[in-house]
């Protein structure tokens, strides 16, 4: 599997906003690693026409459990993958603290990701508090095996390590706690999984940018990066996605 360079762009950007894609491509039309964008749901239509055929994916941030129904406001797998998407991404720390999404329906979306063909990017990372307490590879355990979906391949899901307190705050852990969590990841994957466990790409999440990219990539079990902030220039993102290319 080639490495991933992803980048959620939240609520953020409007129709002005597909201009960074256009250049980011322009700069980078056929990078060594895969790039993918999650814009905002209103714009996953159009992104996906002006990158079709290009070296860029587009994803959703979220997805229902059910393919279609009364339910106001939600956005099914299938829909998204109508609108041009190829990935999704599931279980972001901050739709589990604002919308109180459990490892469950973290799953259930998933599932529904798969039958509906999109990849699945799994989130999972532990709070400031849980690391003082001791419990990150415990929690991370848990939220990998309850998110984890039925039907789980090295080419279908992604898991993203986002200590919560990394993300947009400007602050990372130490090289060696992200190998610690990643190590642990790949084995609990491993146990599984089986072979296919060993190919699931492992992201790292929380505070990428240009400066820190290179020495986080050269971290064992660092398959790409889910980036916030930094993927909403282009500049910015290109130079993390010529950063994971060259690792
Ligand atoms: C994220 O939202 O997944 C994220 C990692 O954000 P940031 O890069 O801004 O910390």
């Amino acid at each position: 599997m080639k490495k991933l360079a992803a980048g959620n762009w939240k609520m953020n950007g409007t129709t002005a906003a597909l201009e960074e894609m256009r250049v980011l491509l322009a700069a980078h039309p056929a990078p060594a690693c895969e790039m993918l964008l999650c814009p905002p749901a209103t714009l996953i239509a159009q992104a996906a026409y002006h990158t079709k055929g290009k070296a860029l994916h587009i994803g959703g941030q979220d997805c229902h459990t059910k393919a279609s129904g009364a339910h106001t406001g939600d956005i099914s797998a299938a829909m998204l993958k109508d609108a041009g998407a190829s990935h999704v991404i599931l279980g972001h720390s901050e739709r589990r603290a604002d919308h109180g999404e459990t490892n469950a329906l973290v799953k259930a979306k998933a599932e529904a990701a798969l039958a509906a063909d999109l990849i699945a990017i799994v989130c999972l990372g532990e709070t400031e508090a849980q690391r003082d307490a001791g419990e990150t590879l415990a929690l991370c355990g848990n939220q990998l095996h309850g998110s984890i979906p039925a039907g789980a391949t090295a080419a279908n899901v992604v898991i993203a390590y986002e200590p919560v307190w990394a993300i947009g705050t400007g602050r990372t852990p130490t090289l060696e706690q992200i190998a610690e969590v990643h190590a642990f990841l790949r084995a609990e994957l491993a146990k599984a999984l089986g072979e296919d466990g060993h190919g699931v790409r492992i992201l790292y999440g929380g505070s990428v940018k240009p400066s820190n990219a290179a020495e986080i990539f050269a971290v064992q079990d660092v398959d790409g990066a889910l980036v916030g902030g930094a993927s909403l220039k282009a500049a910015d993102f290109g130079a993390i996605v010529a950063a994971l290319s060259a690792a």
